[in-house]
């Protein structure tokens, strides 16, 4: 049974959800506020598969509780609660860690999907390990440095760095699309499953981190390069 982690300052709305997604299978467990959400989350590794995360908290708002949950190596999925679909509220969202997010106010269906969809990405990632006849291989060795799909880590010469599951998603699509120029709409829809039209900065942010990650010198990447005007291209092997 998934353990789904609520974090939502309106106890008529938490407990609402709450009930919901009991019904769904969900075993559910709320927080009022953001330290709450961040001590129920970070107390026990692994206690739960995902985390509904509100934006708008009495204490401190819901990018800081995503950023200080992946700062304390917590890489549990978050499905994030827009007070708008405001573009600059998603990019935040992205840029502080946050899987996928959902403007409020939403339909209780369309957030039992994305969880779904959450919860069986990360649960598909997980089981590549044991899959070996997966289409795409669980890890990806290039540079000296080895990408595992299974984990949701790279082994990198200054030690593994863990990544959440959108950069690791972002990462397999770019490897699988190698040496070919993806462009940013593309990977908005491929990656984050956005049609609207949403500001393609939230794109950027990922690129920086990701060539912190695997480049040498990320201020001249190498393998995780710019095409102008487009979009970017993953090359593993730049010298042949
Ligand atoms: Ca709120």
């Amino acid at each position: 049974m998934a353990k789904i982690l609520l974090v939502e300052d309106e106890p008529i709305l938490a407990e609402g959800l709450r009930f919901n997604l009991e019904l769904e299978g969900w075993a559910t467990e709320v927080a009022l506020d953001g330290e709450s959400g961040l001590k129920l989350a970070t107390f026990v590794e692994n206690r739960f598969d995902a985390i509904i995360l509100d934006v708008m908290l009495p204490d401190i708002d819901g990018f800081e509780v995503a950023e200080r949950l992946r700062a304390a190596g917590c890489y549990v999925p978050i499905l994030m609660l827009t007070a708008r679909s405001q573009p600059e509220d998603i990019l935040r969202g992205f840029a502080a860690g946050a899987d996928d997010y959902l403007p409020k106010p939403f339909e209780l269906s369309i957030l039992i999907a994305r969880l779904n969809g959450l919860l069986r990405r990360h649960e598909w990632l997980r089981r590549e390990r044991s899959n070996a006849t997966s289409t795409l291989s669980q890890s990806f060795h290039f540079a000296g440095r080895t990408i595992d799909f299974s984990n949701l880590e790279i082994h990198t010469p200054g030690g593994p760095i863990t990544l959440t599951l959108k950069e690791a998603e972002l990462l397999r699509y770019l490897i699988k699309h190698e040496g070919e120029c993806v462009s940013r709409k593309a990977l908005l829809e491929e990656v984050w499953g956005l049609r609207e039209d949403t500001d393609t900065r939230a794109i950027d942010n990922f690129i920086v981190r990701l060539r912190r990650y695997i480049e040498d010198d990320s201020a001249n990447p190498r393998h995780l390069l710019t095409v102008r005007g487009i979009g970017y291209k993953f090359v593993a092997r730049p010298e042949e």
